[in-house]
């Protein structure tokens, strides 16, 4: 048992205590699961990217301080890949500015942009640190929630254009969408850009996924919208992109304005971090299409592995368009609780899940979806899908 936060923690933060993470994955260990519960991919990038680290510590580049906004190299990299993939210019001294993972880069630019008491839009089910880090800023979370509409969670425009108010100081969206797997489409997009811009408010946008799109889905860049590069800052992530997640090498591309005000907070939670490493990522960045391709192929090929096992299990699946996570609903098998559902199926299946309403603030919403992450080994994947289907 992890033990309570609850006598110290303030009120801010109390309903943030422990996360099911760390529950779901103590289960899994005690009961010899396959932990398709946490996203992080059992194999690693490509060793010509890790041997790019180690010759940067070798060579002591990146080992004391680097500089604030990032390492020059990683900033070029940055604004050359936006350019190159969508035709998005940042200039990578004033526009570009490197965190400790999108993690940092969203709790910096919520700290930095939000007064006590602003109000964010953001897409229900949430990835989990947006409502903690709205929390820390002082503002209030305003959920829009995604819902199943023909095998895709789907954004309601009219519920979201409701939901802003003269309260609203910005859109959290992300695209590709975790947990749901939903990639946002060009229509949706245009009518989020369009609000946006009638209302003035600032987007923030956490595309960490912007690779991880299958079949015809398309990942296209708010910032790339009409009246929308000048309000929009967009969170990017080598560690779901290289397969490096334990790096934390996160960037920010924004106006100068806004960067400014982010590195603002940045600089007083991490200062710098992972020195050597940007210099690797600098190097990824820079890999030929060729890597992006296989990568979206072979994550590709591990989501039909999962997304089929499901289905056979007996899961109604919504197949994702993005990301590296399966949202499957539970109500086939006769169950309704994803909760009670996630906590019996290690014993059950030997298989650790996520219960998608852990995302949401409205739980009944969320209660018969659960999700499996498939960027584990196809071998793993298989032997998980064997387990499911008989049970
Ligand atoms: C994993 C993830 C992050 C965190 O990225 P880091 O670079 O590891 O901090 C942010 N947003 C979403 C949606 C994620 O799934």
């Amino acid at each position: 048992m992890t033990s309570s936060a609850r006598p110290y923690l303030n009120r801010r933060l109390a309903e943030f205590g422990t996360t099911i993470f760390a529950e779901m994955s103590a289960l899994a260990v005690a009961t010899g699961s396959i932990n398709l519960g946490q996203g992080f991919p059992d194999t690693d990038g490509p060793e010509e990217i890790r041997e790019a680290a180690v010759r940067a510590l070798r060579d002591g580049r990146g080992n004391q301080y680097p500089p604030g906004p990032g390492v020059p190299e990683l900033r070029n990299a940055i604004t050359a890949h936006q350019q190159r993939r969508y035709g998005l210019t940042y200039d990578p001294d004033t526009e570009v500015l490197v965190t400790a993972g999108a993690t940092e880069a969203i709790a910096a630019t919520l700290l930095a942009l939000l007064e006590p008491g602003d109000e964010v839009v953001a897409l229900e089910p949430y990835y989990d640190s947006y409502a903690a880090s709205i929390a820390m800023a002082g503002g209030r979370r305003v959920p829009v929630t995604l819902r199943p509409d023909a095998g895709r969670f789907t954004l309601d425009l009219d519920e979201l254009r409701a939901t802003v108010t003269d309260r609203t100081r910005l859109l959290l969206i992300n695209t590709p969408h975790n947990p749901t797997g939903t990639v946002l489409t060009r229509a949706e997009l245009a009518a989020i850009a369009e609000l946006a811009v009638e209302r003035d408010l600032l987007v923030v946008t956490d595309e960490v996924y912007e690779h991880l799109v299958f079949d015809d889905a398309e990942h296209i860049p708010l910032a790339t919208f009409p009246g929308m590069r000048e309000r929009t800052v967009t969170i990017g992530s080598a560690g779901k992109t290289f397969s490096f997640t334990g790096w934390k090498v996160g960037w920010v591309t924004a106006a100068p304005e806004l960067v400014s005000a982010v590195r603002s907070a940045k600089q007083y939670l991490t200062f710098v971090s992972a020195g050597p490493f940007q210099y690797a990522v600098a190097e990824a960045l820079a890999l030929p299409e060729s890597y992006y391709d296989g990568f979206r192929r072979d994550m590709g090929a591990r989501r039909d592995l999962l997304a089929t096992g499901l289905t056979e299990a007996g899961f109604e699946v919504f197949r994702p368009a993005g990301t590296y996570f399966v949202t499957a609903d539970i109500r086939p098998l006769g169950e309704k609780d994803g909760f009670a559902f996630c906590r019996a199926l290690p014993e059950r299946a030997g298989v650790v899940a996520i219960p998608n309403a852990v995302f949401y603030d409205d739980r009944e919403a969320g209660a018969p979806f659960v999700r499996f992450a498939f960027c584990k080994k196809e071998e793993v994947l298989r032997e998980a899908a064997e387990r499911l289907r008989g049970m």
